[in-house]
């Protein structure tokens, strides 16, 4: 294979130099943070009030962590580092787990943030000759408009579609010969559905390949969109704390994200013991963003589970790689008292070919006990009159997700199309269990 890199003196940076890098960086960063409020008082509680108190990279271990509940309590501007006329952009997170976190960028920060962008799409193959749909939310969202001046820096045509209206989304595909589209990977298995009912042929778009991500998806996901599309998919890991996409991806070879570690120190953590974990096993991430001047944020819990790949990457690039996410350490639902991640039902099914490209997780209370139903869509195939062949499906569905999770679950199967889509990150967990007070 060919490799190429944008910025190959960073990309292949011998560990050593990179290591020395990190450490000018964050010093550079503890400084940043000695001019806010929070890190002012946070730091000078583990005995660091200036940034020469940071020797080695070992010392930041005794920077404490940051959460996001400290961030919440920051807001609006505990975390602002430099003046506010120095701030061009704020940008918020998705607010998934609830209240959304703030972040403000400079001039710099951002052009830092969209070189690390142009770094990610260049390192998948792309180049100035592509024709990039972005078909992902804009707005205070950091995936939009991260990988919308990404892509330009690359030189490619960029179309900021934004997500949703996939009639719209075929017609700019074929008007303008798109060659690689951004999206959540739900929302790319909800384009190929609609390609088919609407009729739209495959060779009628030039697609090659697919940045995926702001969600997690299962290995099958991927390998389900790539051939149903007859594309490439790549993995984008990214979050709004640390700028938003453009911290981790895959490049050419597929197999793991190369976390940029000239923009980031990253450690996994045991979340119980908080102590470090050794690479190959999992484990919470843990990140420092060392490229941001204006939102400078230490050892942030992430929350996201993930480890180390270990070895080398044949591609050359230094950088470690991290194994795909496979969802943060607060998705894990409790069903009668036995921990499940959503991740493991989507393995199980996203791995059967009559599955369709949606579905959906409900936890109810039934009595004193929780109750399991994964609703899935079937392919247009499958859904026929005839009862028997589905009922044996749903029986198959049942027993391996049994197998897989050890609670027996009811299965629904619905017609293609007819679970519910969403635009930005899908929602796959319904829990309907009444809150304890
Ligand atoms: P929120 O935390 O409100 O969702 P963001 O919009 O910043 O805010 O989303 C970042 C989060 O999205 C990450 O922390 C992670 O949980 C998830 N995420 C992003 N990209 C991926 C990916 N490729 N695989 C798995 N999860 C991802
Ligand atoms: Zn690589």
């Amino acid at each position: 294979m060919i490799y190429q890199y944008w910025n190959e003196k960073f990309e292949k940076m011998p560990r050593t130099e990179l290591e020395a890098w990190q450490l000018e960086r964050l010093r550079e960063t503890v400084a940043c943070g000695l001019r806010t409020p929070f890190y002012r008082k946070r730091l000078a509680e583990s005995g660091i009030t200036e940034a020469r108190d940071i020797k080695t990279l070992a010392d930041l271990r005794r920077i404490p962590f940051t959460t996001k509940s400290d961030l919440r309590d920051g807001f609006p501007y505990g975390f602002l580092a430099v003046p506010k006329e120095e701030v061009i952009r704020l940008h918020a997170s998705s607010g998934t787990t609830g209240i959304p976190t703030t972040i403000y960028l400079s001039r710099g920060d951002i052009a830092r943030w969209t070189s690390f962008v142009a770094r990610c799409i260049y390192a998948t193959g792309c180049d100035k000759t592509d024709v990039f749909q972005n078909m992902i939310t804009y707005g205070l969202f950091t995936g939009g408009h991260g990988f919308h001046a990404g892509g330009e820096e690359v030189g490619m045509l960029v179309i900021p579609s934004g997500p949703g209206n996939t009639t719209r989304q075929f017609r700019l595909m074929q008007d303008f010969g798109t060659t690689v589209v951004h999206a959540t990977p739900s929302f790319l298995l909800h384009v190929e559905s609609k390609m088919k009912e609407e009729g739209v042929g495959r060779d009628s778009v030039k697609l090659k390949r697919a940045f995926a991500g702001a969600e997690p998806y299962s290995e099958d996901t991927r390998r389900r969109i790539e051939e149903l599309l007859r594309i490439d998919v790549y993995n984008s890991y990214g979050l709004s704390e640390m700028n938003g996409p453009g911290v981790a991806f895959e490049c050419q070879e597929k197999n793991g994200l190369h976390l940029w570690e000239d923009g980031y120190i990253a450690e996994i953590i045991n979340p119980e013991t908080l102590e470090p974990v050794p690479d190959g096993e999992r484990g919470e991430l843990v990140l420092t963003i060392l490229c941001r001047e204006a939102t400078p944020i230490l050892r942030y819990r992430t929350r996201d589970l993930t480890g180390f790949i270990p070895g080398p990457c044949p591609c050359g690039r230094t950088h470690r790689r991290l194994y795909r996410i496979t969802g943060r350490s607060d998705d894990m639902l409790i069903i009668n008292g036995v921990n499940v991640f959503p991740s493991q039902i989507e393995e199980v099914i996203m791995a059967m070919k009559e599955v369709g490209n949606n579905y959906l997780i409900e936890i109810e209370k039934d009595g004193v006990l929780d109750r399991l139903t994964v609703k899935t869509e079937v392919t247009a195939a499958t859904f026929m009159d005839d009862t028997r062949p589905l009922n044996a499906l749903k029986e198959r569905i049942r027993r391996t997700l049994q197998a897989s999770i050890t609670i027996n679950p009811r299965v629904e199967l619905h017609e293609s199309g007819s679970l519910p889509v969403s635009e930005g990150k899908a929602v796959r967990v319904r829990d309907l269990r009444p809150r304890d007070v």
